[in-house]
């Protein structure tokens, strides 16, 4: 048997799009065939049926309705599948032979705009990474916002650098031209987890990357690098372009501009660090819950929730810019009501920056349009609310802010009131815009007044009392006549259809009026939707406009944000300098602090300088508060930076360039890395890199080896960070309580143990840090607080005496 037409188009097109599942429509489906319906019957839990194709065996198909594909497409992108969207690309009605289809979008994880599948609060970022010659430079993408961000590493430690800002982004899909077995891709496919990755060497062809970055951004391009770092940023730009060309063809891709960092204009954080902190994600899970962002973040549009994350992985570096957001929100914070006015209005505002990436690809609908002309409407308002404040960055925020009153009113002359959401349908122009669509809809009406009014007449005519006229979408209007008036049917009637009961007829009078109906029906539909796509473009000409104006919003958001959090949570403005003290009274962990119930916060004092106080030795308790201290000081340093107030009663920061962690127990055996391994690879990490501007926090070095060469091993590491070689600000966990003499050999290391009470037989926690070292560290009355047995508790004391009193000689268990 032959193959049908059909399907030999099916494989002319499925062969070009090997990677991607087929989307193939047929009539109302996509169907999806062979292998693709097996993925697509088990992802989506559809039912497998079969299709004959020609072939000896049914071909396995299944399918989904055009007009609900939402869902489907999520569950398969987020199984890690891309959908290439085979369309009919010409009328079936106009078609001679098989009508023509075409792939006009491949859905990719990095691709979709779609509102319901993505996160409001999140962007959705698509990497690419290309790497040469030991330079790495990375574009990250998000079409749905509009956003793209490029930078580049070279030198000591450069994929390190370049994987931190890949995880800072969270991307969804990454192309690079790193090959399969490179380690670059092997690492991020076991760090990102679920990140579709593609590697494609031809998208990074140098001088087709280079001539579509400069088609695209014209002398914004140019930027001022050195030949073969400019070559690696354009490539890494320039094939993602490509691919997002690729991947949608409907309209150019929706970036206007871009923005480019070097290395070292941001506070640096490693992913260790990031993840230790808890800035937007927890260490244990993948969500915000118990996050530094879960406490900040009062942001009340979706844009401004997305930036907010940016400004926590990226604080400044720039004091003067700094100090430019800190004016800003010290006004905010000052003026609660005009505050909570602005905040107000802002909780209104739908996601500009999303709807207009619909816009441009086309993909909006006729209440998206409504949701931005009622966001717009505000923006005059919004404009006179900013207009009172004083601060240079907001007042630079209001000039930013088009109010764009223009294509509010196109918006709503244009579009109906209360328009469906879809749009071949109808009902989507407003009555008056568009002198054709009126006068359609005019003969629609009447057409269908006159239909309306026959059935009386003709029931009059013929005298036929249950004469009844009906429409159905196959036979279109009819009269119909049960069986026991066929002798009264005139001769003008002709006949239709016959049913068991009845027979239906038309007459010529209305076979005239049906194409009248059912033509102008099917022209206003048309014509609307045409009209409705001639908005879209004219909106998206302005599509620059729009996304200047989310950006504006999303910082004022931010900033207001900053300003409620300032207020309610009793923060302070802190002093942000280059100076290298970093002096802060009465610092507060702002996480522990927010979930501290029954108990109050005890606020703590901390002080570090490049000369006598660098390094702060930390003994005291288990339990006692020493980690929540280290981390709150990072925390409060990382707030200062971004603009933010502080959790403390004063707070005083010379700039810090970096921040390193050296927290925990834990092992990456996927790598190769034992617990003691990886401590040590940290380690190492920060004493190569870590420079006297840096922070770092040692939360207990060398426990995962004997007593004597961890010791040693923390010892000297204390001894390095103070040294001229690296000279960074620490604060350093231990218990190893011989390091404390460290202080009267070693300048720059001071000693200091936070405080906690024996009681009898338990312990009471003080929390309160003060100077010297402790002996103590409770560990035993830590265990029984945890549940541990009585016996073995009653055993660890006896061992505990016996080591002490004989001085330490091996004791065995009885
Ligand atoms: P370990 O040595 O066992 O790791 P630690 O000294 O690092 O312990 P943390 O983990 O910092 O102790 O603190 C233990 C708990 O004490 C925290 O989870 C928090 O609930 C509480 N805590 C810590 N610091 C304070 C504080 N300043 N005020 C109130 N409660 C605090």
């Amino acid at each position: 048997m032959a193959i049908s037409p059909m399907m030999s188009q099916y494989f002319e097109i499925k062969e070009k799009y090997p990677d991607c599942l087929l989307f193939y429509r047929v009539g109302d489906f996509y169907e999806m065939f062979y292998e693709d319906a097996k993925i697509g019957s088990k992802v989506c839990e559809l039912v497998l049926t079969g299709k004959d194709c020609g072939e000896d065996e049914r071909a396995p198909m299944c399918g989904v309705p055009y007009h609900s594909t939402e869902q489907y497409i999520g569950k398969l992108i987020n199984a890690g599948y891309k959908v290439a969207i085979c369309e009919q690309i010409e009328d079936p009605k106009l078609a001679k032979g098989i009508v023509k289809r075409g792939v006009i979008r491949i859905i990719t994880p990095g691709t979709i705009t779609e509102a319901g599948l993505l996160n409001e609060e999140s962007n959705n970022f698509i990497c690419s990474i290309f790497c040469k010659d030991g330079i790495y430079s990375l574009s990250a993408a998000d079409i749905s916002t509009g956003e793209l961000h490029c930078t580049f590493f070279k030198g000591k430690d450069s994929f390190e650098k370049l994987m931190a800002e890949v995880f800072s982004y969270m991307p969804r899909e990454i192309i690079t031209n790193a090959e399969k077995d490179d380690k670059e891709i092997a690492y991020i496919k076991a760090r990102l987890g679920n990140v579709v990755c593609t590697e494609k060497a031809e998208l990074f062809e140098p001088i087709t990357a280079r001539l579509t970055v400069l088609q695209k951004f014209g002398s914004e391009a140019e930027l001022e690098l050195t030949s073969d770092e400019l070559e690696a940023v354009h490539n890494a730009m320039g094939g993602l372009i490509l691919y997002l060309e690729d991947m949608n063809k409907s309209a150019p891709v929706p970036i206007k501009h871009f923005t480019f960092a070097k290395e070292g204009q941001h506070l640096e954080m490693d992913i260790t660090a990031k993840r230790s902190l808890e800035l937007c994600i927890g260490a244990h899970s993948q969500d915000k819950k118990g996050t530094l962002l879960s406490v900040i973040d009062k942001t009340k549009t979706p844009m401004g929730a997305r930036l907010i994350k940016s400004y926590i992985e990226r604080p400044l570096l720039n004091p003067n810019q700094i100090n430019k957001r800190l004016d800003a929100v010290e006004e905010l914070v000052k003026s609660p009501i005009n505050r909570d006015s602005l905040m107000r209005l802002l909780a209104k505002f739908s996601d500009i920056e999303r709807l207009a990436s619909r816009i441009a690809y086309k993909s909006a609908n006729a209440r998206d349009l409504k949701a931005l002309e009622y966001t717009i409407e505000k923006l005059p308002s919004l404009k006179e609310m900013l207009n009172g404040f004083q601060a240079n960055l907001i007042c630079e925020i209001n000039s930013k802010i088009d109010a764009m009153q223009d294509i509010a009113k196109l918006i709503f002359e244009a579009i109906a009131d209360e328009p469906p959401a879809l749009l071949k349908e109808g009902g989507v122009i407003k009555d008056g815009y568009d002198k054709n669509v009126d006068y359609l809809r005019a003969a629609l009406r009447d057409g269908r007044g006159w239909i309306a009014t026959l059935e009386a007449n003709e029931r009059e005519l013929t005298g036929i009392p249950k004469l009844r006229v009906g429409y159905n979408k196959v036979f279109g209007y009819f009269i119909e006549i049960t069986n026991s008036y066929k002798d009264k049917v005139p001769e003008r009637y002709m006949r239709k259809q016959t049913l068991t009961n009845c027979e239906r007829y038309i007459t010529e009078e209305l076979k005239d009026m049906e194409s009248t109906v059912l033509g102008a029906k099917e022209k206003v539909e048309n014509l609307e939707y045409e009209i409705f796509s001639n908005i879209l473009d004219d909106i998206s000409k302005h599509l620059d406009r729009l996304q200047q104006s989310a950006a504006a919003i999303a910082q004022l958001d931010v900033l207001c944000s900053f300003g409620e959090t300032g207020d309610t949570l009793g923060y302070c403005r802190p002093e942000v300098d280059i100076g290298d003290i970093i002096d802060i009274k009465d610092g507060r962990h702002p996480v522990v602090e927010a979930y501290l119930k029954d108990s109050m916060f005890v606020p703590n004092d901390t002080y570090l300088d490049s000369s006598k106080n660098r390094l702060a030795l930390i003994t005291g308790p288990n339990m006692a508060g020493k980690s929540t201290y280290m981390r709150q000081t990072a925390l409060i340093i990382i707030l200062a930076q971004m603009g933010s107030f502080v959790p403390a009663k004063s707070a005083r920061i010379g700039i810090t360039d970096k921040i390193f962690t050296r927290v925990g127990a834990s092992d990456d055996l996927a790598f190769g890395k034992s617990t003691f391994m990886l401590e040590m690879s940290e380690v190492a990490n920060i004493l190569k890199n870590a420079t006297s501007r840096s922070f770092v926090i040692y939360d207990e070095i060398g426990r995962g080896t004997s007593t004597y060469d961890g010791m040693s091993i923390a010892k000297a590491v204390a001894e390095y960070t103070v040294s001229k070689k690296c000279g960074a600000k620490a604060l350093f966990a231990t218990h190893y309580h011989e390091l404390a003499n460290l202080e009267d050999t070693c300048e720059g290391i001071v000693n200091y143990n936070i405080k906690a009470r024996k009681h009898g037989n338990d312990i009471i926690f003080l929390r309160k840090i003060v100077r010297g070292a402790t002996d103590d560290s409770y560990g035993i009355e830590v265990a029984k607080l945890a549940g541990v047995p009585n016996e073995v508790i009653r055993r660890a004391k006896e061992v505990l005496n016996q080591l002490t009193t004989e001085n330490a000689r091996p004791v065995e268990y009885k």
